[in-house]
């Protein structure tokens, strides 16, 4: 039968048995036993299935998975140590030294970093295009050698939501996967598969967590891109993989083929692995998930009015105001609202911005978002702090931006700690 995704937060992934715990239980061991050598070999081998060391997989990581699997709707999913991996490992796990991607611009400020800098040492070069440019300048961006089109599905922090059909369309007219990094939404709140994307990833250090305790990310594959009909542009998935005695991934897994690459061949050889126990407080924080995006979305709505009405605010940004740029685009991809995160300026601009955040009392002024309690950043002094004022605007993130991640107290109190810290302003 299938549930809705507030009983799929709760019920999804483990499936205990007769007898066994009722809540998942941490498999907090590395490694597990056998009693055949020879098993042991066809395990290394892809020839069977079974868990044998945790860096590649552990039971605990794979119920989280197969939960967050279950709420995007998708194929195949695997946990990572943080979004930042995730990210990376869904772009590397398709491209190389010598290939390309086409991404956007609106981006969350460690993955343009990971991507204009890091990547592109590796050899890995990137076009970057702003979200709302024209479909000629999108597919003017891809080259022969592209191999993903990368977004954010609402952008962190400048709260661009993404044109999924378009963006879609043209991946795919190019013969390639689209990737949305869906932190913000959340499944709950967006489903990407939904409107045409192939892969989605997630820093569920945000949302997911939301607690503010563990940092994790994941990916997961929707299964249908077809790797086999662009068998030339992406042979790590469809010729043979030498370092398994030349298993071709796609003819052996189907529509798993690209969560088990990345898992057997990638976390295999770069490690970036989930703690069974960071991912047991995953599972349980993903349980109130609904309830808390929910909760999330009518409070920021709250706080959102209440700073455009505000005389000393200058701009506000939030998908959920009839005003706003984004509003269309939100209707019909988050209907039931889109995150917490509220972005907005200053009257006076960036030099008051010191002054403001730090009389916040209920607002913690940290480096972390999406979270229960409340708490504000000034991205270009923080997290983007590498990029220049060209490259901040790029990426939609105004200089004097305040991003406020409105929590789930109670909106009275977040408005009254708002109001006072204006009025002292
Ligand atoms: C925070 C964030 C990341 C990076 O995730 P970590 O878990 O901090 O590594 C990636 N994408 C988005 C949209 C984020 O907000």
């Amino acid at each position: 039968m299938d549930q809705r995704i507030d009983t799929q937060c709760v019920q999804a992934g483990y499936q205990p048995g007769n007898g066994e715990p009722r809540t998942l239980p941490i498999v907090q061991s590395t490694t597990f036993k056998y009693t055949s050598s020879d098993q042991m070999g066809r395990l290394f081998d892809l020839e069977e299935e079974g868990y044998f060391y945790t860096r590649l997989q552990n039971p605990t990581n794979d119920q989280v998975a197969a939960k967050i699997c279950a709420l995007e709707g998708g194929s195949a999913a695997m946990l990572t140590s943080s979004g930042q991996s995730a990210n990376f490992l869904s772009l590397f796990n398709i491209c190389g030294s010598g290939d390309h991607i086409v991404c956007s611009s609106a981006l969350y400020g460690g993955t343009y970093n990971l991507i204009a800098v890091t990547m592109k040492r590796m050899g890995i070069d990137c076009s970057f295009v702003h979200p709302d440019c024209s479909t000629a300048q999108l597919e003017a961006a891809f080259q022969p050698n592209t191999k993903a089109l990368f977004a954010e599905s609402l952008a962190n922090p400048a709260m661009v939501v993404l044109d999924f059909e378009r963006f879609a369309k043209v991946a795919h007219d190019f013969g390639v996967p689209l990737i949305v990094d869906n932190t913000f939404p959340t499944p709950v709140n967006c489903r990407p598969f939904e409107w045409g994307a192939d892969i989605v990833t997630h820093s569920t250090t945000k949302y997911m967590d939301g607690h503010g305790t563990v940092v994790g990310g994941a990916i997961v594959d929707s299964g249908n891109f077809d790797w086999e009909r662009y068998k030339n542009r992406f042979p790590g998935l469809t010729t043979p993989d030498d370092s398994y005695h030349g298993v071709i991934y796609t003819q052996r897994f189907g529509k798993k083929a690209y969560i088990t690459k990345a898992t057997v061949q990638l976390m295999r050889d770069l490690g970036m692995v989930a703690s069974p126990a960071n991912s047991f407080y995953l599972n349980s924080h993903l349980e109130s998930l609904a309830l808390r995006m929910q909760r999330h979305c009518t409070n920021a709505q709250a706080v959102a009015e209440f700073l455009s009405r505000h005389p000393k605010v200058t701009w506000v940004k939030y998908p959920g105001l009839p005003t706003d740029r984004y509003f269309a685009l939100a209707q019909r991809y988050m209907p039931q609202g889109s995150c917490g995160v509220v972005s907005f300026g200053l009257l006076g601009g960036r030099e008051r911005i010191s002054a403001f955040t730090d009389s916040m009392q209920l607002a913690s002024i940290v480096t972390h978002v999406a979270d229960t309690k409340t708490c504000v950043l000034y991205p270009a002094g923080t997290t983007h702090r590498q990029m220049n004022d060209a490259e901040l605007l790029s990426a939609g993130v105004e200089p004097d931006l305040i991003r406020l991640s409105v929590g789930i107290e109670n909106p009275q109190d977040i408005i009254s700690d708002l109001k006072q810290a204006l009025d002292r302003l």
